[in-house]
């Protein structure tokens, strides 16, 4: 969903190109400012469906993905509305994400430095500390929290050499984004979304994990190319470029969107919400074991993993005869667009 435009700053409408060498603060507030997340995990009744399961209002990338790498999984976090354990890695993302934010919400051109950066991360986490409750279940003791600062810094380090943000126009920083695609109610929030001088636009995802192994960058953009839609949809404009910024390597893997990759996305969508409505009208959620399993935080309560689950086997298993696997449409891994990686 769009802020309301009454909450926007006195800045020139999206549709106007920056002037040249004017770069100043984005033209859209934030989400996290305007509004809680939009990830809500609350459902709601499946209607006519005479459904086992409630349907959840609505996909996003991360959904999506959870619901093609393991249906359960889905289940547990957006059906069930269970949270994983909080781990290091994603509050490390987290307060990377704050201080790059903030280095572009809160500085005009020529002020973004790495010093600022690194300055926002310090305040993020003194602001996190006894505050933040994926942060305090970590207990980390003084040491614990001066080693969490200095991996983030060394991010927010990668970043620099990735790109200079003196040159960076933000027409959006954590913009939430909401359409309706095909009958299917589809929702993310995009890191950031650059203006070129000509108009041109460019999404770009902050990603503070591994980047992936040669053979695996294509599925990385199926996730970007939904952003890519929905910006299409709502804004009217679509993005001249996706990039991943992988701050650790550090790298870059950057797509154009191509017509045929949007189309493909736009069908695979409404499959895939097919496919979910089944799951939740009586197909059942089934595990797929794969190597994220080391990874899954619902490992104890997975019935493929432990047998000693009966209560969770009969809730997440569909009777017998009615589905041996969830239906899930594959997306298309030529259609993405002409991917280019750069350091990767
Ligand atoms: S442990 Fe594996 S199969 Fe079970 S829910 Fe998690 S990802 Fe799915």
């Amino acid at each position: 969903m769009l802020p309301d435009p009454g909450q926007l700053p006195a800045e020139p409408p999206l549709s106007e190109p920056p002037l040249s060498g004017s770069p100043s603060r984005p033209l859209l507030p934030s989400a996290s400012r305007l509004q809680p997340g939009i990830t809500s995990t609350e459902p709601v009744q499946g209607q006519g469906l005479g459904s086992c399961h409630a349907l959840p209002r609505s996909l996003s990338p991360s959904k999506i993905a959870t619901f093609k790498d393991c249906p359960l999984s889905f289940k547990f976090s957006y059906i069930d509305g269970l949270k994983e354990a909080p781990s290091i890695h994603a509050v490390k993302g987290t307060l990377v994400h704050r201080a790059l934010e903030r280095l572009f919400w809160e500085l005009p051109a020529g002020q973004r430095s790495l010093e600022r950066a690194c300055g926002f991360a310090e305040s993020e986490l003194d602001a996190m500390t006894g505050d933040d409750p994926d942060l305090d279940a970590l207990e980390l003791d003084d040491s614990g929290l001066a080693a969490l600062l200095r991996q983030a810094k060394a991010l927010i380090d990668g970043y620099f050499h990735l790109e200079d943000p003196d040159t960076i126009y933000p027409a959006g920083i954590e913009m939430a984004l909401e359409a309706d695609v095909g009958g299917t109610r589809l929702r993310g929030i995009i890191d950031r979304l650059d203006m070129d001088g000509n108009g041109n636009l460019t999404i770009t995802d902050y990603k503070t994990g591994r980047a992936p192994s040669s053979g695996f960058e294509r599925a990385r953009f199926h996730g970007v190319n939904m952003y890519a839609l929905l910006c299409e949809e709502v804004i009217g404009i679509r993005p001249a470029k996706v990039q991943l910024l992988y701050l650790q390597q550090p790298c870059v893997l950057s797509i154009g969107p191509s017509d045929q990759a949007i189309r493909a996305m736009r069908k695979n969508i409404s499959a895939l919400w097919n496919a979910v409505v089944k799951a939740c009208d009586g197909g059942g959620f089934l595990p797929r074991i794969s190597g994220l399993c080391g990874w899954c935080g619902f490992k104890d309560l997975c019935p493929a993993h432990n047998s000693a689950s009966p209560a969770t086997v009969a809730s997440t298993t569909p009777a017998a005869g009615t589905a041996t696997r969830n239906s899930i449409p594959a997306i298309p891994g030529t259609s993405t667009g002409n991917a280019t990686t750069a350091g990767c």
